[in-house]
């Protein structure tokens, strides 16, 4: 397979067809923009499930994703987009930048959900950026961005209730959306290494801030984010 564009956590080969890409889930970990890193036997192969059950969950839901098949335990055929260069930040509970930014204990429920637009740029580090900024430099226009809040937050409501069944709060997640031929889809993961995922009675750490602050046993907490989906979503 002709490989197209190797990423922190994915590789993005051709498929041989002009409509869809063929992804790859890697073992690598990476916090702090690239500068940490390691290697996790077996986190690509619990990271595609865990997206690949909730992204089926979605479309079940009226959600369009780029998601066509599952090929094998890390690798998944997706429909070929061109990606909107801005990621989405859904917030239910106030943590990691936020609470910094804004002096905000982690934890601290919000009275509403946020959502808030970063540039994607590893060199810049995903800056924050604001609509008009993003339409002045023609990377969306205002109305892709309006589709793109509205269906982060319709994912919102179905995760928060699909994640409640499970015993565990979404404090908040990354999307990435792309321009396909049925119009902006729901693009790359969502997995505990994209959203904070928090045990609703202990408030343990189910994501990758077990990586980011040396917490330990990041994969035991993705195995019990996998299972409680699995039995929740048989
Ligand atoms: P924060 O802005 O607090 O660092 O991140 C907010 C949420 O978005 C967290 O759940 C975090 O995992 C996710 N997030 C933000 N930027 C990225 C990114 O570049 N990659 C990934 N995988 N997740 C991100």
């Amino acid at each position: 397979m002709n490989l197209l564009y190797e990423g922190k956590s994915k590789q993005v080969y051709e498929s041989g067809s002009p409509d869809t890409y063929i992804i790859k889930f890697k073992n690598t970990a990476t916090a702090l923009n690239g500068l940490k890193k390691e290697e996790f036997e077996g986190k690509g192969e619990l990271n595609c499930a865990i997206s690949n059950l909730i992204y089926d969950y979605l479309e079940k839901n009226g959600v369009k994703t780029h998601l066509v098949r599952v090929i094998d335990p890390t690798t998944i055929e997706v429909k070929r987009v061109e990606i909107v260069p801005v990621e989405v930040i859904v917030r239910n509970i106030a943590a990691g930048s936020f609470s910094k930014k804004y002096g905000v204990e982690e934890g601290t429920p919000l009275r509403n959900t946020t959502t808030e637009f970063s540039l994607k740029s590893d060199e810049l580090g995903d800056p924050m950026i604001n609509d008009s900024q993003i339409t002045a430099l023609g990377l969306a226009t205002q109305d892709e961005l309006d589709y793109m809040r509205s269906v982060a937050l319709r994912v919102n409501e179905l995760l928060c209730e699909l994640f409640a069944k499970c015993g565990i709060k979404l404090v908040d997640y990354k999307l990435e959306f792309g321009r396909s031929g049925d119009g902006i889809i729901l693009c790359d993961e969502i997995s505990p290494d994209s959203c904070r995922l928090w045990d609703a009675e202990t408030n343990s750490k189910l994501d990758k801030d077990r990586f980011r602050r040396d917490m330990g046993d990041m994969l035991g907490a993705y195995r019990e984010v996998l299972r409680r989906l699995q039995s929740v979503l048989a």
